[in-house]
């Protein structure tokens, strides 16, 4: 099992060295939720904005809902899988109160070049915009799809209807469900015949699917086909934030916690998934950080590079919330999801290391290796 197989890909040469780095996982979640804030991560719903009439309508509601004064309390009410499970089995990086940060790396902080970002491990100045082109770099799901491992066993589904292009529509080969379209009549059994017919007849719509379609969808099709590395990609956080929606705005974090301990609950209760699954979530820009600035973000507006991390599960040590000062940055996560799953992830374009995990020993020497190769 001393394979060493090398792969071209366009613009792309990658090394995946196998058995010498076992995977410490078998299936990894990729969970996204576009443009949401570590304020409220970490610190549950905000003071200024939660008693504000101009973002929020029925105040007296919403700090029903998400209001208490002790911070503990409050952070539980908003996210509480994040902060009952999450906190307990998992990792939670970025609470900058402790000095522990985690930063996009690229200068635009708004959502392709963030997307971009995370899934190549390489900051692309060339894309400035959210245009729908063809994002030339590769991203660690068609490399882990170009593997004997993982062929034909990855899937991703987003609510925002970019993502084809992100992924590169002319040159992806795993299956991606995104915007308002429909999965193939012949993946659509009965239950994700109705979400194709609620698709179909939602009104109201935008170029961001609501959440709950995406994430049914991607429900349903792990139910029916197991993939191993899955991405599900939300967006609704960022479109009611820029509405100027902080009451809809916690609320949309408050169904997004419920979605992810679902899909989590969903996978410790299956044989497939049990015990050999890894979910990491993040986010692909921070907002900014005032009550004037919270609804927008860009390289303009402080805070706009702020983010956070959580992961759980196979080769995830439960630390809980991380207190230590430490810098993490948005392009380790590709390198990070390719070590988890067994693999080395390298690029001509200075690829971001992997995130130092202490149950995986050898990451140092897989660093050291990315230079040797990455030419
Ligand atoms: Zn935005």
């Amino acid at each position: 099992m001393k394979s060493v197989f090398l792969c071209s890909l366009s613009l792309f040469t990658c090394f995946a060295i196998k058995a010498q780095y076992p995977s410490k996982t078998e299936n990894i979640f990729i969970i996204t939720t576009d443009g949401f804030r570590w304020q409220e991560i970490f610190n549950g719903a905000d003071s200024a904005l939660i008693s504000n009439p101009k973002f929020v309508e029925d105040t007296s509601l919403i700090r029903q809902l998400y209001w208490d004064s002790d911070l503990e309390i409050r952070r539980r009410k908003l996210m509480p899988f994040f902060w009952n499970v999450i906190a307990e089995k998992g990792q939670l990086y970025g609470n900058r109160e402790f000095g522990n940060k985690v930063n996009v790396k690229n200068f635009y902080k708004i959502s392709y070049p963030g997307y971009n970002e995370i899934f190549t491990g390489y900051t692309d100045p060339s894309i400035i915009i959210n245009l729908p082109r063809n994002n030339k770099n590769t991203n660690i799901l068609e490399y882990l799809n170009n593997t004997n491992e993982y062929r034909g066993k990855v899937a991703a589904f987003s609510s925002w209807n970019l993502f084809p292009y992100i992924f590169n529509k002319e040159r992806r080969t795993f299956p991606l469900n995104s915007g308002y379209n429909a999965l193939p009549n012949e993946d659509a059994d009965t239950s994700l015949q109705i979400i194709n017919k609620i698709q179909q007849n939602v009104p109201h719509k935008s170029n961001t699917r609501y959440d709950w379609l995406t994430y049914f969808t991607a429900r349903e099709y792990v139910e029916k086909y197991r993939p191993r590395i899955v991405f599900i990609g939300l967006g609704e956080t960022d479109e009611l934030a820029h509405k100027g929606r902080y009451d809809l705005y916690l609320q949309q974090a408050a169904a997004i916690d419920k979605m992810i301990g679902d899909l989590w609950y969903y996978t410790q209760a299956h044989p497939f998934y049990k015990n050999k699954t890894t979910f990491i979530i993040t986010t692909d820009h921070g907002r900014g950080n005032t009550v004037s600035s919270w609804v927008t973000h860009s390289f303009l507006t402080r805070g706009s590079g702020e983010t956070w991390l959580a992961m759980m599960g196979s080769g995830i040590t439960p630390l809980g919330e991380v207190k230590t000062v430490q810098q993490t940055y948005q392009k380790q996560l590709a390198a990070t999801i390719a070590i988890l799953a067994g693999h080395n992830f390298v690029s001509p374009n200075k690829t971001g290391k992997p995130i130092t995990l202490p149950e995986i020993p050898f990451i140092a020497e897989l660093s050291k290796d990315q230079h040797i190769v990455a030419k």
